[in-house]
């Protein structure tokens, strides 16, 4: 990949599903894009199937594990230049509910949103755009209303919100949670922490915009056959949102470009 005056977006998940197709289509309008994946022969692999003129660059990202969001990090700031566009897409869905599968849900949905955020978001480019690959599944209508408050209080920074994500996974420990308000669904709360996260870093930086999108129930290995939307129309929607010009919204979450409900 050659550096140029080119625009960059760095998506997460990158070889297969939403993350691949959003790869595509960045690629696309112009581009130059860095696919990273859990694997780095899956990275390559990936890169490999989709426009072969040097503009798609392969790279390991896991972003549950910090040694590699660090690696990465020090990859980007050494060798890429201004981000134009950061796609937190990676995620899971795990089958069941209980303690483990709560924590490798967060590990990945909200904890690697975060990490790979925190690492990254100095180098995106004034005007730049962060986008979280979220859910309808994280609207707030499930939850008690106390706790639907905690999520929604404009005071909410990124201390309360890891405390709050932290009284989730307690109360599933204790067997308390649906007595305390919270659904018996990790995707959910991991989803709806991720909007939370989304409100919050845009209220503290106008420098760079910050918005959760909703791709609609779409055909990939996670949304399953029968899912209604194909993953082209999917990535429509995050890729709108990665690439909003900077007069475009910020903290807001969208499908189809629409804005929806938190
Ligand atoms: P998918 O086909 O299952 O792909 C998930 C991607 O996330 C894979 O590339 C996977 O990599 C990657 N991933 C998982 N753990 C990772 C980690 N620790 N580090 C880096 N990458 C990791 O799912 P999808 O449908 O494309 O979903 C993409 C995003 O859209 C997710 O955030 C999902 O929650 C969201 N979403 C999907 C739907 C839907 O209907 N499909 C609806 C709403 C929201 P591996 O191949 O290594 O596992």
């Amino acid at each position: 990949m050659s550096e140029s005056t080119t625009r960059l977006a760095i998506v997460t998940g990158g070889n297969r599903g939403l993350g691949l197709e959003a790869c595509r289509q960045l690629a696309q309008k112009g581009y130059r894009v860095v696919l990273t994946a859990r694997s780095a022969d899956d990275a390559k692999r990936a890169a490999a199937s989709l426009k072969n003129d040097g503009s798609v660059r392969p790279e390991q990202l896991d972003v549950s594990n910090a040694a590699s969001v660090q690696a990465f990090e020090e990859l980007a700031r050494a060798q890429l230049g201004p981000v134009d566009a950061l796609v937190n897409n990676a995620g899971v869905s795990l089958n069941g509910f209980d303690l483990n599968v709560v924590r490798g849900t967060l590990s990945v949905n909200f904890f690697g949103a975060l990490r790979v955020t925190q690492a990254l978001q100095p180098l995106v480019a004034d005007g730049g755009n962060i986008v979280m690959v979220s859910s309808g599944m994280g609207e707030l209508s499930a939850y008690s209303g106390a706790l639907r408050a905690r999520f929604l209080d404009p005071a909410l920074d990124v201390a309360g919100l890891l405390a709050l994500v932290g009284e989730f996974e307690s109360a599933v420990a204790a067997g308390t949670h649906t007595a305390q308000g919270w659904p018996s669904s990790a995707y959910r709360v991991s989803k709806a922490a991720l909007n939370a996260l989304t409100r919050i870093l845009a209220k503290q930086s106008a420098r760079v915009h910050v918005n959760s999108i909703c791709p609609g129930w779409v055909k990939t290995d996670m949304g399953g056959r029968s899912a209604s939307r194909t993953v082209e129309t999917g990535a429509k929607g995050i890729v709108w949102a990665a690439t909003l010009g900077s007069d475009g919204p910020h903290g807001g979450f969208f499908r189809d470009g629409k804005a929806i409900a938190w």
